[in-house]
């Protein structure tokens, strides 16, 4: 619905430059993961009439040839739009990430990773979020969700999703508690929230006891279950998810145990919740940044 959405938006840019909005997306490795994950944005770019390219490097490539894709990238003036795809490969080293981050033009910075972007956030005057968290807001609030004086208590500190998450639920006037992994009693702190947001990278690791009764919960988490004994832990005998598990040899689940939607007031699913919308957002912030540019 929302790519529906932002397609006359796509048009209008495009007949008023005389070229359409682009991204391009810099692949580099073989990770299984990331290569559905950028094709799934490719094709959502293509598909609203964006132009979508795919610079892709090889696993042993050198860090300094991303840095100079983004250099090139960067100049390239019917580009609106970089995303270097994460992870990247292990050899490049651990603040590779960061560094690549920092390189992109903040006006191309479509994962809202760049410092300038993050500071804008802060501030509440930004214009490139990070898609993830961008992704949840729209869904609570086209879910019709009340933020303004709710508790929400968000699960998972990372810099691309919960501290986003955080400021953008604040500057949505809600009381919000940033979680990880050292917070005391987390169960009980999460279930004082309103809006519970699971961003953490472990399976089924939130459980009924951590949610209030009618509570709003979001599970940011995805994860490859690839063990019939992990499957079988979760679902019961006879479960759909089991049979879907036989089917493909592999399941995704979220950070939220199934057992949860019998407590929750509303629970968005994986796959199928936060993720479609991550996608969503990568094209409006695509288009943000060519109308921006322009
Ligand atoms: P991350 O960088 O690994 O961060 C995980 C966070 O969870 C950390 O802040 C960590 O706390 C916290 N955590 C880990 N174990 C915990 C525990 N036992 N109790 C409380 N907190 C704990 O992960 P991420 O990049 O934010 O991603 C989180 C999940 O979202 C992953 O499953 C990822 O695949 C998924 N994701 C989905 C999308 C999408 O489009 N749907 C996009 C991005 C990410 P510390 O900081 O204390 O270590």
């Amino acid at each position: 619905m929302i790519r529906a959405e932002l397609r006359p938006r796509v048009a209008a840019f495009t007949s008023r430059r005389g070229r359409p909005p682009g991204l391009a997306v810099v692949l580099a490795g073989h990770n299984p993961a990331s290569e559905i994950y950028v094709r799934h944005k490719l094709r959502a770019l293509d598909e609203a009439g964006c132009r979508a390219q795919l610079v892709r490097l090889d696993a042993a490539a050198a860090f300094t040839e991303v840095l100079d894709a983004v250099a090139r990238l960067n100049t390239d003036g019917a580009v609106d739009g970089i995303l270097v795809q994460s992870p990247l490969p292990t050899e490049m080293g651990a603040g590779a990430e960061q560094r690549v981050f920092d390189a992109i033009d903040p006006a191309k910075d479509v994962d809202g990773f760049h410092p300038s972007n993050v500071g804008l956030l802060v501030q509440n005057r930004s214009s490139l979020v990070a898609c993830t968290p961008l992704g949840c807001l729209e869904l609570l609030e086209r879910a019709g969700i009340p933020l303004a004086g709710r508790h929400a208590v968000i699960i998972g500190r990372s810099n691309i999703v919960g501290k986003p998450m955080a400021l953008l639920l604040l500057h949505r006037d809600a009381t919000v508690t940033l979680c990880h992994s050292r917070t005391v009693d987390l169960p009980a702190v999460a279930r004082e929230a309103d809006i519970l947001v699971a961003a953490i990278g472990r399976p089924a690791f939130v459980t009924a006891e951590f949610v209030k009764p009618g509570a709003t919960v979001v599970d940011v988490g995805i994860t490859r279950l690839d063990q019939a004994s992990e499957v079988e832990r979760l679902f019961p005998a006879g479960h759909p998810r089991r049979r879907q598990f036989q089917a493909n040899g592999s399941l995704l689940v979220g950070d939220v145990h199934p057992d949860v939607e019998e407590v929750a007031g509303a629970l968005t699913p994986v796959p199928g919740g936060v993720g479609p919308l991550t996608i969503a957002m990568v094209l409006r912030n695509t288009l943000t940044a060519a109308e921006n540019r322009a």
